[in-house]
């Protein structure tokens, strides 16, 4: 009898799990309040990466997630490419920050990921609309990393879930999880039920909530409050006449190419404006200093407009690193969240999948059990340290 494993939520993480479990022969059902990639995955920068990514296991994990990626991209060559291996190119202005990069090139050169110098004038020919700042000397090329369209990923996730067997489910949101010695049961908010040996719990930012149902408190960075560690704004312009083809961070923007010339913005120091309560307007205030970020990094940009811009949410556990293990007593919960799930939604589905499946962890997986993260609830109101009772 292959094992019923229900996935609660649709986004990067829950489908890349979800299709990972049904090709290894679990019967496997998705379900999502909503549709795929309508919570935080439709709203990410999607860079492919492990630059600056502490401590080691995190890092360790991150540039595995960059070769599964690459894997995973390699063996499906007949769908639309989500995996774009442009690479990366930063630089950084002023001392301290300069300082800062070296730093951390040096260290990421210890740990064997690939950094290499590019100097002015290579910089200028790599990227002919450049208005390269006369102070920057130099940048770093960090070329194992990769950009990633998140459209084309679900939908090749989604591909493969179907291919295999498994079913979606969308627009039915989980209300109520119970669990016994022999099963697991949802209750949707349609009325239906669903029963069987395991789920997963890839509801991102929404995690806390069904956590409650088991009296458990999940210490997550609140993504609806106005936070820059939470919430960031992404924007994205009309195609324009700029040849980037690569992942640019520098001093006051990054830049991604974002699909037939568009190019996506991002500056984390305006972030601290940042408020999933007040959507802003393109044409407001932090478009507008986008747009003169933009015009002062490349030629070509006089006539630039905004398209959109959002606020996207982070689904990030409080100390910033993945939880992922079982979180019931019986081992048939198991949560799944993790900010940089863009990165590394392949290799955590490969992993999550086969450990829920041989009843082995990866060791890769050891340093981010979720107990470091949870509760009792009745503890909360007396203030306890988050942890979990050793027996669960
Ligand atoms: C601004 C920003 C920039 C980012 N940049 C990067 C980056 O450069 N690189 C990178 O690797 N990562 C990046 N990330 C992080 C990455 O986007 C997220 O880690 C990833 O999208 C999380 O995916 P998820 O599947 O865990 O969550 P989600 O995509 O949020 O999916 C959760 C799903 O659960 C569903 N759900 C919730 N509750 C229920 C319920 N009760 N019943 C049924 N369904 C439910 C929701 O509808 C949703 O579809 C960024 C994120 C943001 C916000």
């Amino acid at each position: 009898m292959p094992q019923r494993i229900a996935v609660i939520g649709a986004g990067v993480l829950g489908l890349a799990v979800a299709q990972s479990l049904a090709r290894r022969g679990a019967q496997v059902t998705v379900f999502d309040k909503s549709y795929p990639g309508s919570g935080t995955s439709q709203i990410s920068y999607a860079w492919v990466n492990a630059n600056g990514k502490d401590p080691l296991s995190y890092h360790q994990l991150n540039a595995a997630a960059i070769d599964e990626h690459k894997r995973w991209q390699a063996a499906h060559p007949a769908a639309a490419r989500w995996l774009l291996e442009t690479g990366t190119l930063e630089w950084a202005a002023k001392t301290l920050t300069r300082q800062q990069l070296e730093l951390r090139v040096t260290k990421l050169h210890t740990l064997g990921y690939p950094a290499e110098m590019r100097d002015r004038a290579t910089l200028l020919k790599t990227l002919p609309e450049l208005r390269l700042d006369p102070r920057i000397e130099q940048g770093w090329f960090f070329s194992s990393e990769c950009l990633l369209y998140p459209g084309l990923f679900i939908a090749s996730l989604l591909a493969e879930l179907r291919a295999q067997g498994g079913q979606l489910i969308s627009n039915n949101e989980v209300i109520a999880l119970n669990e016994s010695a022999q099963e697991v049961r949802l209750t949707l908010a349609s009325g239906d039920e669903w029963r069987g040996d395991q789920l997963v719990l890839a509801t991102g930012r929404w995690a806390p909530e069904l956590l409650t149902q088991y009296g458990l408190d999940l210490s997550m960075t609140d993504a609806n409050r106005a936070d820059p560690v939470a919430c960031s704004f992404l924007a994205s312009t009309q195609p324009l006449p700029v040849q980037l083809n690569c992942n640019l961070i520098t001093p006051e923007l990054n830049v991604r190419p974002d699909g037939g010339g568009r190019l996506m913005l991002q500056a984390l120091d305006l972030d601290q404006h940042a408020d999933p309560a007040r959507p802003v307007a393109v044409d407001g205030l932090i478009g507008r200093e986008l747009l003169r970020r933009l015009r002062r990094l490349f030629i070509n940009c006089e006539g630039a407009r905004i398209e959109r811009i959002e606020t996207g949410q982070r689904s990030r556990p409080a100390d910033g690193l993945p939880a992922l293990g079982y979180v019931s007593t019986s081992d048939r919960v198991y949560l799944m969240v993790s900010h940089s799930g863009m990165t590394l939604a392949p290799l955590l589905g490969r992993l999550v999948a086969e450990q829920m499946l041989s009843g082995t962890a990866s060791p890769m997986l050891s340093a981010f059990t979720p107990d470091r993260l949870l509760r009792p609830l009745s503890a909360v109101a007396k203030n306890a340290p988050a942890y979990l009772p050793a027996a669960q």
